[in-house]
């Protein structure tokens, strides 16, 4: 699909422009889609320097009314929380006739997304950073009542990215950026396992949207790091299309892997950078893919005859022993009965597992294949981190090797969604992996 028959695929997104000198274009696109409308932006004091204020000039030259911008800087102060999204609200007089403009990444874009959908209307986001996949995601991630929670909303109408303005955002923003998209590798490997396992088929055209260009867009990590405008627009490009792809598939097995289950436990974790600022999703989810890709090297080493289906089948444990695993792992967060739930749902009968080792014993090397013509290996997935200036090692998000290793067997117990943790459950060599993984120093040092 190209991007024209991707926009007309998603119910959401409309219009999606990236290039140099684009913020030209806004106010034609602000007419076509909202005409006689007024616009009110919403920026933060620093994305507000970087093109807020240039935006709002050419509206306002163009005879688009605006109306007196908000911008979170001092005060009030940006956070991701709902109490965010009533000041935005509440500064909209006139919803019917208001478009809001969100100008910003990951937290403004979140904050706009929320409020447009409760005045019941579309906005625009120009984007001033390649620096996650959310942009055109539905649902904005937002703490409500001190809980962080994706709260529901259609994604924007229109998404705008002026390379000009990408280039001046910080470079750990493009880095993180970088990762987040780095991680369709690796939930691309993922979805041929689950494809394999019958857990979850793939859609072929939503791979399509994203798989087959991965290659081009993570291509040039040092200019990236340089600063390459043509570089940050094709990361900007990926982003955008594998949010493009969750809102076709409906759900983000599209985009994301294990690997995200690791930024979510230490996201859960509360866990702080060195400076005591939480750690860019993207930063995060860079190491998670280090340690997939460590998993999946230590799995695939396997050859067929090794797997030892009766020894699997011993190993796997009682739905009651597995309660208790689940608590030792888990119990650490305040809501870990859910959990209870979610491992339920994947909870396998001695007979299904028979069956599925089987099967997989029988494609193991067709399967092994298949994945490592999607993934590269660890030492390359590790340089092509560090050309973007993504962090590597556990030190570089502040994180310690052994709280890394331990974070293996919580994410098998996050989600529902077939990974290769839960392959490696089910092979009964999870553990075995992560000791591997331990006494490996090559491995997320
Ligand atoms: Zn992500």
């Amino acid at each position: 699909m190209n991007l024209k028959e991707i926009l007309t695929s998603v119910k959401d997104t409309d219009d999606l422009l990236i290039g140099s000198g684009v913020i030209e274009n806004c106010a034609s696109l602000f007419r076509k889609h909202w005409p006689g409308k007024n616009g009110l932006i919403v920026a933060d004091s620093n994305t507000w320097a970087a093109g807020g204020e240039r935006l709002g000039t050419l509206l306002d030259g163009e005879g688009i009314f605006l109306l007196p911008p908000l911008i979170f800087g001092v005060p009030p102060l940006l956070h991701a929380d709902y109490t965010g999204v009533e000041l935005i609200i509440n500064q909209v007089v006139n919803p019917r006739d208001t478009i809001l403009i969100a100008v910003g990444s990951g937290t403004i874009n979140d904050l706009v997304k929320r409020a447009s959908f409760e005045l019941n209307q579309e906005y625009l986001c120009f984007g001033t950073a390649a620096s996650m996949d959310g942009y055109c995601s539905s649902g904005a991630a937002l703490a409500r009542d001190g809980l962080k929670q994706t709260l529901a909303c259609p994604a924007p109408k229109v998404i705008v990215a002026d390379t000009d303005i990408l280039k001046t955002a910080p470079g750990a923003s493009s880095a993180a950026g970088y990762g987040d998209l780095a991680s369709k590798l690796t939930a691309g490997a993922d979805w041929i396992i689950a494809d394999f396992t019958g857990d979850d088929p793939i859609d072929e055209s939503v791979w399509n949207i994203v798989q087959p260009r991965l290659g081009v867009w993570l291509a040039e990590p040092a200019k990236l790091r340089a600063g390459n405008p043509d570089v940050l627009a094709a990361v900007f490009e990926g982003l955008n299309f594998s949010g493009l792809a969750m809102q076709v598939l409906g759900r983000s097995r599209a985009a994301s892997g294990a690997e995200h289950l690791f930024s979510h436990i230490w996201e859960m974790s509360g866990h702080l950078g060195a400076d005591g600022n939480p750690v860019s999703h993207g930063f995060q989810v860079s190491l998670g893919i280090l340690c997939v890709t460590a998993l999946m090297e230590e799995v695939f080493r396997l050859k067929a005859h090794e797997i030892d289906i009766e020894q699997a089948l011993r190993q796997y444990p009682s739905w009651d022993s597995r309660v208790l695993e689940i608590e030792s792992f888990m119990g650490c967060f305040p809501s870990y009965t859910e959990y209870f739930d979610i491992c339920r749902e994947k909870y396998l009968s001695r007979d299904e597992l028979q069956i599925k080792l089987s099967r997989l014993k029988e494609g193991w090397e067709e399967l092994k294949s298949n994945v490592w013509k999607k993934l590269p290996h660890y030492s390359e997935m590790k340089s092509m981190l560090e050309l973007a200036g993504c962090p590597v090692s556990p030190g570089d998000i502040n994180l310690d090797r052994a709280t890394a290793l331990s974070t293996y067997r919580k994410a098998q117990c996050m989600r529902n969604r077939y990974t290769i943790l839960d392959l490696a459950y089910e092979l009964g060599i999870l553990d075995r992996c992560v000791g591997r993984i331990d006494r490996n120093q090559l491995y997320l040092n």
